[in-house]
């Protein structure tokens, strides 16, 4: 990817601990693969305990210094941050997609969206605010004021290299607070030509600092520390509901943003070819692999046929291939393993009746392509409650489709899961519109609208899928504490 970039600087490949660039301590290094096309781009060091460790103490020692300069000041390097984000953003979307395999295209609008929360928390640091309150007895006054939680542990996914870093850096820094970061094992180098440019805008040393390698090990050492008083993780609902546990022998406070499956329901007053396509992109942004994904598709009887050939007709215009490929709209998944999972998945489903209209297995793309781990994209008319495209987060390009009849059988099916993420609807009507967002139990809900995130809108779910909200005023609050001060003027 090197010959690609405008700065092959951009291009780091150790951990970055207390300002400085630096290998593991065992020497130990890890291939990091194209999954286009199976080759090797970088090779990374396999940080672990003593790395982790270092970088906790670099954090804790640059966190006074951090905390004590104004929000204004903090803003200002954040400000330049963007800027220089902004300005790399070819490079960077050039090693998100060598990394993670997203057509290019997209990797530039998660890097548009990802620079959106730098800026965001940059100017929205300076509106923390804390109260005075009225008093009960005229001898007390009462003020509340709100400093950093302190260092905070951050472990992302490679499904949005770049954005689930900077959604979480950016409110921790505004706050005041320092950062050790553990980015996606599959996905580091995006997250490293980040650190090299927030370097370049004058972070201070220590205040973000990265460390690459075995996942186990850093976030166990991140979790026992009692010297990280928060984490923020984006991943799967398994390790998170481990993170969790772990964190409560220390009290730290946590922000999950876990799995979803969530229900896209079109009823039948919806115009069937605009949500056809909404739905498609939905589903099959990043091939499938992003936690707001549409997940299990509910279309209203009347318009299931006219339906299923529109998304049909969608699908089949979709070109897979290389991300770097003019044209291209669908990468491959992140690894041989997820691909043959969600494989499998499909072919579950269709042993138990599902009908493919379109894709259902492994495509021959020919050349370099075929060492790459590519699903077609594929749409299961006739999907049914016992599969396991019902039930599970499907997390790749597959899409069941599911009749109903009454507006309340689409509700009660949606709300059929564990999770609460992201639901969306289709309708012109806005008694319905109303009835069906109140009633969905989802922390975000999409109502004639796929694009659901931005820096200013809360993200998060509920029940399974997480505590805590990300972006926006609120994503700013996870990072701040409490302070109640109560003063005797008598
Ligand atoms: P996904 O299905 O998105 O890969 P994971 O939860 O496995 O979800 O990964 C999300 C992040 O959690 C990644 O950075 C990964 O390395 C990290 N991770 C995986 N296992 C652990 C663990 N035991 N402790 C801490 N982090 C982990």
């Amino acid at each position: 990817v090197k010959s690609k970039l405008k700065d092959a600087e951009l291009l780091k490949t150790d951990c970055f601990v207390g300002g400085e660039w630096t290998g593991a301590e065992s020497g130990e290094t890890m291939p990091v693969y194209n999954p286009a096309t199976n080759e090797v781009v970088a090779n990374v060091p396999v940080g672990g305990a003593k790395e982790t460790s270092r970088a906790i103490s670099a954090a804790a020692d640059a966190f006074p210094g951090w905390k004590a300069k104004t929000a204004k000041e903090r803003g200002s390097i954040l400000r330049k941050w963007y800027d220089l984000v902004v300005e790399a953003s070819d490079d960077i979307s050039s090693i998100m997609t060598a990394e993670c395999g997203k057509p290019f295209a997209e990797a530039k609008a998660e890097c548009v969206g990802g620079a959106g929360s730098i800026e965001w928390f940059a100017e929205e640091g300076r509106r923390i605010q804390g109260d005075v309150l009225e008093t009960v007895n005229p001898s007390i006054r009462f003020l509340t004021t709100k400093s950093p939680v302190g260092v905070v542990g951050a472990i992302t996914p490679w499904n949005f290299p770049m954005s689930m870093i900077t959604r979480k850096v950016s409110p921790a820094l505004a706050a005041g607070c320092t950062v050790v970061l553990k980015p996606a094992e599959v996905t580091p180098l995006t997250a490293l030509s980040l650190a090299e440019l927030g370097r370049r805008a004058g972070i201070p040393a220590g205040v973000l600092n990265i460390v690459v390698g075995d996942a186990p090990a850093i976030g166990d050492t991140l979790i026992a520390s009692d010297t990280v008083r928060k984490i923020g993780f984006t991943g799967s609902t398994g390790v998170g509901k481990k993170l969790a546990a772990g964190a409560a022998d220390t009290v730290k406070r946590v922000s999950l943003e876990l799995g979803g499956n969530a229900p896209f329901i079109i009823f039948d007053d919806a115009d069937v070819e605009t949500a056809a396509q909404m739905t498609v992109s939905s589903a099959f942004r990043n091939a499938g692999q992003t936690c707001i994904c549409a997940n299990r598709i509910f279309v209203q009887e009347g318009i299931r046929s006219q339906f299923v050939e529109a998304i049909t007709a969608v699908v089949n215009g979709l070109k897979l291939g290389s991300g770097f490929d003019e044209g291209v709209t669908m990468g491959p998944l992140i690894s041989p393993k997820q691909r043959d999972r969600v494989h499998e998945l499909v072919k579950e489903a269709v042993s138990k009746g599902a009908k493919p209209t379109t894709g259902g297995g492994i495509p021959n793309l020919g050349g370099k392509l075929d060492q790459g781990y590519f699903m077609q994209p594929t749409v299961l008319d006739n999907a049914t409650l016992d599969m396991k495209v019902y039930k599970e987060e499907i997390f790749g390009p597959a899409m069941p489709i599911i009749t109903f009849k009454q507006d309340k059988d689409a509700i009660k099916m949606a709300n059929d899961t564990e999770y609460g993420l992201a639901a969306y609807f289709w309708t012109k009507d806005l008694a319905r519109a109303f009835k069906a967002a109140e009633q969905l139990d989802y922390g975000m809900v999409g109502i004639n609208e796929q694009a659901i995130t931005s820096e200013i809108a809360p993200f998060g779910g509920i029940k399974h899928s997480g505590v805590g909200r990300e972006n926006s005023k609120y994503g700013l609050e996870e990072f701040l504490q409490l302070k109640t001060l109560v003063m005797g003027v008598g």
